[in-house]
């Protein structure tokens, strides 16, 4: 593997880095989990799209560059480290967008991609109910055929929808074959909510923020046109989806570096001689996790734009960022000691990175599927 960057990469590097600097809030924006802090995100978005930075990985006639998966990566990188906003779009750009470029019909990719990736239209993930969350393809909310209506009633509820009572759209799997067997028989939809028939409900996490909420879908027509991927198809297109949330685009190795760096920033400021000492190897072994996970991914877009699927080993990857991004801020916790309590962004992290374990598919389930599927051992 050669690691050198070209000189068009160092070029990019720069561009993209020269742009942040001059553009970044000097002052954080308060959480995009806050409808005042999610508007204040979206004018970001809109930034960034305005320069042509919102999805540099896109085709140009979508707003993006064109920009390889090495140049993403080196855009990612510089993201982090600049402090940049969170993307509160991210549901739609690294999730839904690879879903509809593969299966998306033209008119899906013209109508959807160019307002997503401005921040015009907002998506959020309508897969888990109250009684499926790692058991995926037990949902129960049905897709019934309306000839008269000519389309499809939306029934049941959803929930743990991030940032749902902000977004304008979900992307969510429903059932349209109840006699199918489980993973056959769904149909995955493309729902405006403000959909006759719709009701969102926000509601508080731990950290008080309204970062959730429950969907509720009582008859609501939706067309044709709003099916990505053809009736009875939705668990392979809904594969692909996950493939990019456990995979390469959710979570790049640019955000858990940056949180290194801090790291090892607070190590310092701390001065090495007030902490205690088996501080010290830990924020070292950390600052090489996060390397590790970086040279890892660089291997795994090797793989990719080589033509292999990013695969199973995205299972792997989920378990692997998850926990190291809770270590990270345990040890920034117990280099802070008491002040830790205090309202921190180091605090506040490490309560969201409790979360990794939990989303994109729990770490159990990546276990079950990692001894399964990698290691080929028996199913239970
Ligand atoms: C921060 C956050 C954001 C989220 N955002 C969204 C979103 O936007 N859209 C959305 O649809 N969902 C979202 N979710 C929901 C998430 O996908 C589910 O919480 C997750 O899939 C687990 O489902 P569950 O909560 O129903 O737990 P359960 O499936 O009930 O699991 C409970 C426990 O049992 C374990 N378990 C279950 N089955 C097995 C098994 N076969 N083997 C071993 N252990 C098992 C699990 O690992 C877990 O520890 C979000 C969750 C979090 C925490």
């Amino acid at each position: 593997m050669d690691l050198t960057w070209s000189p068009a990469e160092q070029e990019f590097r720069a561009d993209v880095a020269g742009w942040l600097q001059a553009n970044v809030p000097s002052e954080p924006l308060p959480s995009g989990d806050t409808a005042a802090g999610f508007a204040l995100h979206l004018e970001w978005e809109r930034k960034l799209f305005d320069a042509r930075w919102a999805v540099v990985s896109w085709p140009e006639e979508y707003g993006g560059r064109s920009a390889s998966l090495w140049e993403w990566l080196i855009f990612e990188e510089e993201y982090y480290r600049a402090g940049a906003p969170q993307r509160v779009t991210q549901n739609g750009i690294f999730l839904l967008a690879p879903t509809i470029f593969e299966f998306g019909t033209p008119e899906q990719q013209d109508r959807y991609l160019p307002t997503m990736a401005s921040g015009e239209e907002s998506w959020c993930q309508g897969w888990s109910e109250p009684d499926a969350g790692s058991d995926l393809a037990g949902i129960r909310s049905t897709a019934t055929r309306d000839d008269a209506a000519g389309g499809w009633r939306l029934n049941g509820q959803k929930t743990w929808t991030t940032r749902g009572a902000f977004c304008t759209h979900l992307f969510g799997l429903f059932r349209t074959d109840p006699s199918a067997e489980r993973h056959r028989g769904l149909t995955y939809f493309l729902v405006p909510l403000d959909t006759v028939g719709v009701t969102v409900r926000g509601f508080g996490r731990l950290d008080g923020d309204e970062g959730f909420a429950e969907v509720f879908f009582e008859d609501a027509l939706v067309t044709d046109d709003l099916v990505l991927g053809g009736i009875d198809q939705g668990w392979s297109v809904a594969m692909a989806t996950t493939g990019s949330e456990r995979g390469l685009t959710l979570r790049s190795p640019g955000r858990f570096m940056a949180t290194a760096e801090r790291l090892v920033a607070l190590y310092r400021e701390r001065g090495p001689d007030a902490v205690d000492g088996s501080l010290r190897g830990r924020v070292a072994q950390a600052y090489i996790d996060s390397e590790a996970y970086r040279l890892q991914t660089l291997q795994t877009v090797t793989r990719v734009t080589g033509g292999d699927p990013p695969g199973v080993e995205s299972s792997l990857t989920k378990v692997f960022w998850s926990e190291l991004d809770v270590s990270l801020h345990e040890i920034a916790l117990d280099l802070l000691g008491f002040e830790a309590e205090l309202e921190s962004p180091w605090m506040k992290g490490f309560e969201f990175a409790l979360s990794g374990p939990i989303y994109a598919g729990t770490n159990e389930i990546q276990r079950n599927v990692i001894a399964e599927r990698v290691l080929g051992l028996p199913r239970k």
